[in-house]
């Protein structure tokens, strides 16, 4: 009889400094899998899901059963009931596929639900109660989670994602699934180690492929080697969340036993610690750089990171590169009121249009339905976009602003091409986010710019007020 593995996660990166919550309508809206829409959505695309299905699928002695998977864009802290309402659903719909003989799990592994600070090591562990110990639990993490020691004794094996932006989502997937089909196989006995650093590594400086984390995730490729290692994941860790797991840390998964790695991965850190907070470039900062730069130039408005759950509706870049005179630009910001004060005109009306404190005379350019399809590997795996009713529009100063009805984050660049917008007719474009942005938009802008611009995610962590903490921890305090 072949073995049975369950597939299930709630995915939510949880803002914690955001007062608007999450709510149950918004997982519902975003992904609320069940069974095989599970496989649906994701077979063949290139989330970690994808991973999973493909691993498992080429076994002969192992079935995938899917369960539940749901997920809201990043956002405020989840509504009580509306978590103790999917961990319920989740159980309920486990029940009624067990016994199984493994189960994967797709946290993101940054959730934060009202009454439940550490809500993975919440579900996962009421998921280790159910199933008992002997059941192996392995599964994938976004390295945006701040993992908790109760996540990490939930579960044999979590594999995070090694590059952000996130392109190797499935490839992780797949790990995630091998190290279970192994252990089913009885080949491996995977023993987690979790590390927490006193250390949160700054969001602009969590771009892979560039310093320092580029040299980082080598010495982790060598420690991992070193100590035959099973797995040895980065956890860069989501800043915005105020509780005690938040910060960096590093999940070792090795056969049989614990190694000594930890303290090697503790000194690197430790020893380089100011390169991981790095320096900041605010708009003002930035501005007089920009006539020098190859164009389109891609800015990077970190403060209303969409993806960091920031409401995504900020015209302050927008204001400040009008006034400073540069453009023509494209930027795309979430208003459903200015959406709908465009649907009352036609293609080519000029009227006045307000979006927060900033207002224009507008040239309505477009009105369409915001859904669009990526199929190439981008930050986030998403294959089906819904943007909902879109606007574009043109502004006095002559620079486009689409104006969208949901909170999209700008992790491809169909959200420009599927509407005829070409990020080579502009001078700058942009993207509401940090680092996510870069894989869809590097092949067409050849200067980046991350620019530290305020709001809810803004760069400097150290203006945020922590309670919940730990301590010490840099950038917040010097000695660790
Ligand atoms: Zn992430």
């Amino acid at each position: 009889m072949k073995k049975r593995i369950a597939l299930l996660g709630i995915y939510h990166e949880t803002n914690t400094f955001i007062a608007t919550p999450t709510t149950l309508g918004d997982f519902r809206s975003g992904y609320w899998l069940a069974g095989e829409g599970i496989l649906q959505e994701y077979a063949g695309a290139h989330h970690e899901i994808s991973g999973i299905i493909e691993a498992i699928g080429t076994c002969g002695d192992m079935e995938l059963v899917p369960v539940l998977y749901t997920m809201a864009t990043p956002g405020g802290i989840i509504v009580k009931e509306a978590y103790e309402t999917m961990v319920y659903e989740m159980m309920r719909m486990l029940d009624e596929v067990l016994p199984v003989d493994g189960c994967i799990v797709v946290p993101h592994g940054a959730g934060v639900a009202e009454g439940y600070p550490d809500m993975d090591g919440h579900w996962l562990g009421l998921l280790r109660e159910k199933l008992g110990a002997h059941i192996p639990v392995t599964g994938t993490l976004d390295p945006h989670a701040n993992v908790s020691p109760a996540m990490a004794a939930a579960t044999d094996a979590l594999v995070a994602y090694a590059t952000n932006p996130h392109t190797d989502q499935r490839a992780t997937g797949r790990k995630a699934a091998l190290l279970m089909i192994d252990t089913l196989r009885g080949k491996i006995r995977p023993v987690q180690q979790l590390v927490q650093l006193p250390l949160a590594i700054s969001i602009e400086q969590q771009y892979t492929d560039r310093s320092p984390c580029k040299e980082l995730y080598a010495f982790a490729e060598q420690v991992k080697t070193e100590n035959s290692l099973l797995s040895l994941s980065v956890l860069l860790g989501f800043p915005y969340a105020d509780v005690p797991e938040m910060g960096t840390a590093f999940l070792l998964v090795a056969d049989g036993a614990h190694t000594n790695a930890a303290e090697a991965l503790r000194s690197y850190i430790r020893e380089r610690k100011t390169d991981f907070n790095g320096q900041k470039q605010n708009i003002e900062t930035v501005i007089p750089l920009l006539k020098d730069m190859p164009a389109p130039v891609l800015l990077l408005d970190m403060g209303d990171n969409v993806g960091g759950g920031a409401p995504g509706n900020s015209t302050l870049l927008l204001e400040a590169m009008e006034k400073a005179g540069l453009g023509p630009g494209f930027i795309c910001i979430h208003d459903p009121a200015a959406v709908e004060v465009c649907r009352r005109f036609s293609t080519g009306s000029r009227f006045a249009l307000t979006t927060g404190h900033y207002n224009t005379e507008a040239t309505l350019l477009q009105l369409a339905d915001g859904r669009f399809v990526e199929t190439t590997p981008k930050h986030g795996g998403f294959v089906n976009y819904d943007m909902g009713p879109v606007a574009v529009i043109k502004t006095h100063a002559g620079n486009t602003v689409m104006f969208t009805t949901r909170r999209t984050p700008p992790y491809s660049l169909r959200q420009m091409t599927a509407f005829n917008l070409g990020p080579a007719d502009f001078a700058w474009v942009a993207a509401k986010g940090v680092n996510a942005p870069i894989a869809a938009y590097a092949g067409v802008c050849p200067s980046i710019v991350q620019v530290d611009t305020p709001g809810v995610t803004g760069a400097d962590m150290t203006l945020f007020n922590y309670r919940c903490r730990r301590r010490p921890m840099f950038p917040f305090e010097e000695n660790i």
